[in-house]
């Protein structure tokens, strides 16, 4: 990536050095042997109703907590619905029943809505899916039910680019009057006055939008479409005025780290008036999946967890959500087939968007049937790992022996895994 790299010629959104740059440090967070005891000992998944206990105070004390008092007062985080919602209290109740063993369902569901997208980003995590077959208005709206009727909190619409959708609206609209938090991650490239004020009117509680650099140029490269970087941030802007909660998506590379990018977003997301920025781990899947020397050092993980927990100490926002930190196994460890799952644009469910293995299709059986195969599955049963994808022995096992020209995601079964 480094080649491409012209940061001479970023435009005006980009992240500009030297305003504020004491400002835009990440503090050193009080507590950090205490919180990490805490978890380790006593937090979720460790300790039955742990989940909805921290729900539940973060819920009713969000004033005493500057990572939600300051950043974004509604919510503990985007992940998590509104507090005082219907959609909050499900998931709630829901982690309740999971944690005393009674049926109960994931409390987000990211659902692709399309593989058709304008960009050709070099990391695409969605290349190789079957194409075809994409799900019809009324089958994504049986597949909202049934999510809902599992006590998901979150539905979050991805892609492709999930924009293509001429339903989307209607789908945005539907998951709301289900009382469920509707979320929309999208690369911006349809975001204009136009199509912004319709997903506010339409309900759209949540934009993610994802910027792969903070600068214009090196995103645009990375995207292959020209001008990207700033049609997105325009577009971001444009629903922050019209009141919708906005997130910056982006993944952490080696560079990420050594350009210390996180820091330069937590800045850009300032200009822009996001609420929450969320770093996931680059992570070997979709374009990227035999390139295992991309995956994170432990060092790099490290300074990611402090970026996050650095958040802790201060007393505004951006919010930074770091993936290392979330996902570490001395925090709430892997959530896929736990507190998520994913289905693709034509049904294949699967642990999480990264993964490429599914567990069936929700066109051919009930949602409900799927989730409990997948939850007893011996891999997916076990209560705490760290990320399944960045795991050597993990990819050893199921992902190494995905054939190279096989349509993803692939059967589990395919893998001597147990359907
Ligand atoms: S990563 Fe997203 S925006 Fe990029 S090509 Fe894939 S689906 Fe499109
Ligand atoms: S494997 Fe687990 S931790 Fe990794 S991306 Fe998927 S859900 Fe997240």
């Amino acid at each position: 990536m480094s080649e491409i790299l012209e940061k001479g010629k970023d435009n005006s959104n980009c992240y500009k050095p030297g305003i504020c740059e004491q400002e835009i440090k990440i503090n050193r967070p009080p507590f950090r042997k205490l919180r990490r005891f805490f978890y380790r000992n006593l937090g979720p998944p460790r300790m039955p109703g742990s989940f909805s206990l921290g729900c539940y105070l973060v819920e009713r004390f969000p004033e005493r907590i500057p990572f939600t008092k300051y950043a974004s007062p509604n919510y503990y985080t985007y992940y998590i619905p509104p507090f005082r919602t219907r959609a909050y209290k499900r998931v709630v109740l829901q982690g309740l029943r999971r944690d005393f063993h009674l049926p109960s369902g994931p409390a987000a569901v990211t659902l692709s809505l399309t593989e058709r997208c304008p960009c050709s980003c070099y990391h695409c995590s969605a290349w190789g899916r079957s194409k075809g077959g994409e799900m019809d208005t009324q089958s994504t709206k049986d597949v909202i039910r049934q999510c809902v009727d599992m006590l998901t909190g979150c539905i979050v619409f991805t892609g492709g680019e999930p924009m293509m959708r001429e339903d989307l609206c209607e789908l945005i609209e539907y998951t709301t009057s289900l009382d469920a938090c509707p979320q929309l991650f999208t690369c911006g490239y349809f975001l204009d006055e136009e199509s912004v004020e319709r997903l506010a009117r339409s309900g759209l509680a949540v934009l993610f939008v994802s910027l792969d650099s903070p600068y214009g140029s090196e995103h645009d490269s990375g995207r292959g479409v020209d001008g990207l970087f700033e049609k997105a941030c325009r577009g971001i802007r444009l629903a922050v005025r019209q009141g919708i909660s906005v997130g910056i998506s982006t993944f952490a590379t080696h560079q990420f780290v050594s350009g210390r990018y996180a820091e330069k977003f937590f800045h850009l997301g300032r200009q822009l008036g996001v609420n929450e920025i969320t770093v996931f781990d680059v992570t070997p899947t979709g374009k990227m999946l035999r390139d295992e020397e991309l995956l994170l050092t432990p060092e790099e993980h490290d300074h990611l967890c402090q970026i996050q927990e650095g958040q802790y100490a201060r007393k505004d926002g951006p919010k930074i959500v770091t993936m290392s930190y979330v996902n570490d196994t001395d925090i709430i460890g892997c959530f896929g087939a736990k507190y998520q799952l994913h289905i693709t644009h034509n049904g294949f469910v699967t642990p999480c968007d990264f993964t490429p293995l599914h567990f069936g299709n929700v066109l051919d059986e009930p949602l409900r049937q799927i989730w409990k195969r997948m939850r007893e599955h011996p891999e997916y049963s076990k209560k705490l790992v760290p990320c399944r994808m960045q795991d050597m022995s993990f990819r050893k096992k199921y992902i190494d022996k995905i054939p190279d020209d096989a349509a993803l995601p692939y059967p589990i079964e395919g893998q001597g895994g147990h359907l």
